[in-house]
């Protein structure tokens, strides 16, 4: 075995561990910046371990990190733990039934996000310890979804230290991500009117609720001239009451809106709040613009990329079981219509060599197959590991740990988060990244030319946070 293997192999005598850790997380699902549970599970777990931890990074209360090692290079591994308001499921239930009516879920599977990022620290600390010089930090990262955590984090400076940084996501495949991410704004507008009698006193009142409306359907008619890439979401937070018979004197709606660069994006949201601007001359209210939170694109890493692949290939996917499998295949069936692994595999062997063989496994319920490394494509979707790709550079795969098919923040990856399938995935994810932070460690070459590529695809540009300067996270007061 080389120190290497060796290394790896202490995912194993710490699985059971980490598979209780998963467990409890998702037992505990905690919506973004309320993850005390789980902050309080890792730091015990890190300090046990012998990693040194700083708890408030970045003065955010459930962000942390554990560094373990000293010198260069500085390799992150990046961690989530929140869950999903709402996605409340029972485990392994064949319907969709909510553990607590209303409740949380690990709709993301961040439960095994964190666990999987946590065993490629303890395999990186088993390296370490044999004498190798190099620092590897991990960083748990709160509210992934909803309050771009990362983002926040970034530019509090908490990643400035790295050289590169690993991470994965659970999905329904084996690969390693070349997709970029689209950036984001997010935005709540307040509309301010004057309240009268609907009927007796019309000429008196302005509505909110108006003007809240005519902006949307500004935003219909903007959507015809706005880059195909882009897109404008909103959500009605406040619809100015309950009774129809009082003119409305306040209404809120949050606005989503995303584009692949900068430059897009910041056009985009003048524009959208032009639309606010304009919907509140027209009804004679005024509008407040309260900026949430902002995430970078995503800038892929061919070279780290590469690595990873190298690793997963090496590794394989998880070894699942026939029990897996067919929990993978009765899950599956509550599935109508089948999502991204089809899609990954069809866009992925279009070019391949391994077209044939690859393809064969495509109405396979669980993915056992490692796909080959993709070429880069623009997502729709957004990330807020897209700050950190802005720093060092990163690189990320998907591991199986739900059936092929699953849609993601559905009650069926909720229901199949503490099965074998998503342990094994998870142990799996870690892994692979451990080795690649070995790789990196021992290699500094790698470190040299995922730094030249990063530079190359920014221009130089040091990264600057979308976020401006005293816009804080939305941290819920916690009882
Ligand atoms: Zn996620």
């Amino acid at each position: 075995m080389t120190k290497k293997e060796q290394a790896i192999a202490a995912v194993d005598r710490y699985s059971d561990e980490l598979c209780a850790l998963s467990d409890a997380i998702w037992d505990h699902p905690e919506v973004g910046y309320t993850e005390k549970f789980a902050k309080e599970t890792y730091c015990a777990f890190l300090k046990k371990e012998g990693f040194s931890v700083t708890e408030n990074l970045g003065d955010i209360p459930t962000a942390f990190c554990g560094s373990y090692g000293s010198g260069s290079p500085v390799v992150g591994i990046l961690a989530e733990f929140d869950a999903l308001p709402g996605l409340s499921q029972k485990a392994e239930s064949m319907v969709k039934e909510p553990v607590k009516v209303g409740g949380a879920g690990h709709g993301c599977g961040h439960n095994l996000l964190g666990g999987g990022a946590l065993a490629a620290a303890v395999a990186a600390k088993a390296y370490l310890q044999d004498g190798h010089v190099g620092t590897v930090v991990f960083y748990g990262c709160p509210a992934e979804e909803n309050g771009s955590g990362k983002a926040f984090l970034a530019k509090a400076g908490a990643f400035d230290r790295l050289d590169a940084a690993f991470s994965w996501h659970p999905g329904d495949c084996n690969s390693v991500g070349m997709g970029s991410t689209l950036a984001n704004y997010k935005v709540i507008y307040h509309f301010h009117g004057k309240t009268s009698h609907a009927a007796i006193d019309p000429e008196l009142g302005r509505s909110a609720l108006d003007a809240m409306e005519l902006m949307n359907v500004g935003a219909q008619f903007l959507r015809e001239h706005i880059s195909t890439e882009c897109r404008v979401h909103y959500a009605i937070t406040d619809g100015g009451g309950e009774a129809p018979n009082v003119v409305q004197d306040h209404a809120d709606v949050t606005y989503l809106m995303r584009a692949p660069q900068l430059p897009v994006l910041t056009d985009l949201y003048e524009r959208v709040t032009a639309n606010a601007t304009g919907a509140a001359i027209m009804t004679g209210t005024t509008v407040d613009c309260e900026f949430v939170k902002a995430c970078s694109n995503m800038l892929p890493n061919v070279v780290l990329a590469k690595v990873m692949q190298k690793n997963l290939e090496e590794l394989g996917a998880a070894q699942y079981s026939q029990e897996d499998r067919d929990l993978a295949a009765a899950i599956g069936a509550t599935i109508a219509q089948k999502g991204s692994f089809f899609r990954v595999v069809a866009s992925q062997v279009e070019n391949s060599d391994r077209r044939t063989e690859l393809l064969k496994y495509a109405d396979d319920a669980l993915c056992e197959v490692v796909l080959p490394l993709g070429k880069e494509s623009t997502g729709q979707a957004s990330s807020d590991v897209g700050d950190v790709s802005w720093v060092c550079p990163v690189a990320q795969i998907s591991m199986a740990t739900m059936p092929a098919g699953t849609p993601m923040h559905s009650w069926q990856e909720v229901a199949v988060g503490k099965s074998g399938m998503a342990h094994k995935g998870m142990l799996q994810a870690g892994r692979v990244i451990a080795a690649s932070v070995i790789d990196t460690l021992s290699n500094p070459d790698i470190v040299a030319a995922a730094k030249q590529e990063k530079n190359a695809r920014t221009n130089g540009v040091p990264f600057a946070s979308l976020i401006p300067d005293g816009v804080k996270p939305s941290i819920p007061v916690m009882a």
